[in-house]
């Protein structure tokens, strides 16, 4: 017999870092789009797990001389190895006690795209002409579930003003990961601790393509609270993070390097420079305002537990000099 004490256990014996548990009655109001309980019509519930970015990620790019951790052992060994590999072992508890496990780690979320190929969440809108649905009554495949949103609703922590998920243990220091079951588990509280995002906009300051604005916001109430975050320009976000600012990106020396990392093709920094490890190579921005800003003045405010011996930062972060003009 499983229930939410043994699922929780179970999954930090398999390795997630935290574990949170929602009724599927709290996603009632989503875009049909983005609704779960079209993926399992008789799901109870979502099983929400974040596994931990190792503050150590980011030492290299935040020192300016190692830059391909964050990608690698990040995004892409979080994503696509160590994820899977603990939902397989907590997929198995739950289907071997006669309930149905869906394991959705966080790289399986691509939603039918909104035109713009980027911002399904926040139109929620159908994209027909990039899918269609099998029946009237169903939104088109793939529905977009927004992790942020599923730990939210989970009791995992808050969205903060970065539109970052921050958790009280790692702040914005964690990927997700979802399990929808039929299973009916006794749901966590939504999150009712110290307010963790104190709007210092430490991460829209420090964010190298300014995709992150002070005073434009999205507002939605979910499960009953109104939530808001900033209006981020998922467009400059995109374009930043893959080391679009010739100020923050060691490997843009030419103009013909700021052309590519510029380009309105969205790149993969792989497609010319750096070799992708586990597939992937872009996020050579090192999330400096979303994650290390925002890391930075949650452990210097005491708000997060996962605290260490030394600061993070010790000394004014790097900034290179505009790139030399090429003949
Ligand atoms: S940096 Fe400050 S404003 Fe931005 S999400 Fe973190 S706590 Fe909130």
């Amino acid at each position: 017999m499983i229930n939410s004490q043994k699922i929780k256990k179970i999954s930090k014996d398999a390795g997630a870092d935290i574990v949170g548990i929602a009724s599927m009655d709290r996603w009632e109001g989503a875009p049909k789009q983005m609704d779960p309980r079209y993926i399992h019509p008789n799901a109870k519930s979502m099983i929400v797990l974040g596994f931990r970015h190792f503050r150590g990620l980011f030492r290299g790019i935040e020192e300016g001389t190692f830059f391909s951790l964050y990608s690698s052992m990040g995004y892409a060994g979080i994503n696509g190895t160590y994820q899977p590999l603990v939902l397989w072992k907590i997929g198995k508890v739950i289907e071997d006690n006669g309930y149905e496990a869906v394991c959705i780690p966080n790289r399986c979320l691509w939603g039918n795209t909104d035109a713009s190929g980027i911002e399904p969440e926040k139109t929620g809108k159908e994209n027909y002409a990039h899918s269609r649905p099998v029946e009237n009554v169903k939104p088109a495949p793939n529905i977009f579930v927004q992790v942020r949103i599923a730990a939210f609703l989970a009791g995992l922590g808050e969205i903060g003003w970065s539109k970052m998920f921050l958790s009280p243990e790692f702040g914005p220091r964690q990927r997700l990961a979802l399990i929808i079951t039929d299973a009916q588990l006794d749901p966590d509280p939504l999150y009712n601790g110290p307010p963790l995002c104190d709007r210092c906009m430490m991460c829209a300051n420090a964010c190298t393509n300014n995709a992150i604005p002070r005073d434009k916001t999205i507002k939605i109430t979910l499960a009953g609270r109104e939530i808001e975050w900033a209006d981020i320009d998922m467009l400059k976000c995109s374009y930043g993070f893959c080391g679009s600012s010739e100020f923050h990106n060691p490997f843009m020396v030419t103009e013909e390097d700021k052309k590519k990392f510029n380009s309105e093709k969205r790149i993969e920094a792989r497609d010319y420079k750096i070799n992708p490890i586990d597939g992937y190579s872009r996020a050579l921005e090192g999330a400096s305002g979303c994650i290390r800003a925002c890391m930075i003045h949650l452990e210097q405010k005491r708000k997060i537990k996962n605290l260490f011996n030394n600061k993070f930062r010790r000394k004014k972060p790097w900034k290179l000099d505009k790139i030399a003009a090429s003949d």
